[in-house]
């Protein structure tokens, strides 16, 4: 492994936890990192995942993204990256994993839909119930709610957008547990989990989008980098049918910008003299990036795929489903709260904006099939559309 680099996160120097563990007691063999990793894997939310919406809902085709395996694939470009930059491999793979703990089902639609639902009691936004999960939700210790992760871990989730200059309700409650610093930068770690993230989905939805029939290789040709890639395909492959192609257009086009955000991240650290992860922080601007040409590259691939993917007839009409679900099991709980499952119907907050944030809690831990199971319990039966 290359040493770890002066500017790189390190175990021994984290702020720590907010929950004193019994210091001095036996550890065993895992750093500070490696113990925020497992906690993640063992937790019941990273379970979940396995049934949320990545791109396409509740999907029956096995060989889909869902937010899990999307997970395991940020995590995969992510230690690959911090490994080349002698980066913290353990944090940047524990940001990686945690990154989309907090999406309720059915991806950004169901985010709207609580957004809605929660416009007087605050909002919603994903990042923050990251945060709200993993320092709130999730309860395996006796002693404290939340995972108990450290400072490192819960500041990268934080701020792996870059600072945060207009926290929502959930990132100013965690904030005040444990000031996370929001306005400077994060840890290059976090840097490279929020690349990381990009990476893995420009890439995984062109294979997905492809494999639904939504998406068609010569429509992916306007794309330049896209087209470029494909060029290089044909020169050492001119053989083989553009089905098989397209696994190799993909397969080269993660390397190309997981090479050139090495190179421009590389460049960066140099030119800006850090010396420290708190020099990093302080730097004013991220150093971990894409160079301008890539930049602007990725920026097309992902005009394209929103109109063509992302904001597809088919999974307009899913995303309008799944809002009308998610709308549907507030209205259900905040009428009858008893029907919420039992550990979350007792306890309800008599007040709000906390029983309107409490309902969407449970809402968000939701898989796309335990939503679609309840709504049908709940509220009555729904003809989901195709796209489902
Ligand atoms: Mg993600």
């Amino acid at each position: 492994m290359t040493a770890i680099a002066p500017w790189a996160s390190h175990p021994a120097a984290s702020r720590g936890r907010l929950h004193p563990e019994g210091e001095g007691t036996a550890r065993g063999p895992r750093d500070d990192f490696q113990r925020d990793r497992d906690r993640i894997i063992h937790s019941i939310s990273f379970r979940r995942l396995r049934h949320k919406t990545q791109v396409f809902m509740a999907p029956d085709g096995d060989h889909f993204r869902v937010r899990l395996t999307h997970s395991l694939e940020v995590a995969q470009i992510g230690r690959t990256i911090a490994r080349v930059l002698g980066l913290n491999e353990d944090l940047t793979e524990a940001l990686c994993l945690a990154h989309d703990i907090g999406h309720p089902p059915f991806g950004h639609a169901g985010e709207d839909a609580l957004k809605a639902a929660l416009a007087d009691a605050g909002g919603f936004d994903h990042n923050g119930h990251t945060l709200r999960t993993l320092t709130h939700i999730e309860r395996p210790y006796p002693r404290f709610d939340g995972l108990n992760l450290t400072w490192e871990m819960l500041e990268g989730l934080a701020k792996h957008n870059g600072p945060v200059r207009h926290p929502g309700w959930a990132l100013r409650e965690a904030d005040a547990a444990f000031s996370l610093d929001l306005t400077s930068h994060a840890s290059l770690e976090a840097q490279v989990a929020a690349i990381a993230d990009d990476i893995a989905y420009d890439n995984h939805d062109i294979d997905d989008g492809l494999r639904a029939g939504l998406l068609t290789l010569d429509q992916l040709l306007a794309v330049p980098i896209v087209a470029r890639g494909w060029d290089a395909a044909r020169a050492r492959f001119p053989d083989i049918a553009p089905r098989r192609l397209a696994h190799e257009l993909v397969r080269s086009q993660i390397g190309t910008m997981v090479n050139d955000l090495i190179e421009e991240t590389r460049r960066r650290i140099a030119a800006s003299g850090v010396a420290t992860v708190d020099d990093v922080r302080a730097a004013g601007q991220a150093l971990c990036g894409f160079s301008p040409a890539m930049r602007e590259e990725e920026r097309d691939l992902k005009r394209f795929m929103y109109a063509n993917l992302y904001h597809h007839p088919r999974q307009l009409a899913a995303a309008d489903a799944a809002h009308g679900i998610v709308r549907g099991l507030f209205a259900a709980y905040r009428d009858d709260p008893a029907t919420m499952s039992p550990e979350w119907a007792t306890d309800v907050p008599a007040d709000e904006p906390a029983r309107s944030r409490h309902i969407a809690d449970f809402i968000a831990g939701m898989t796309d099939r335990y939503a679609i199971a309840r709504y049908r319990e709940l509220v009555g039966d729904i003809d989901l559309p195709e796209g489902f």
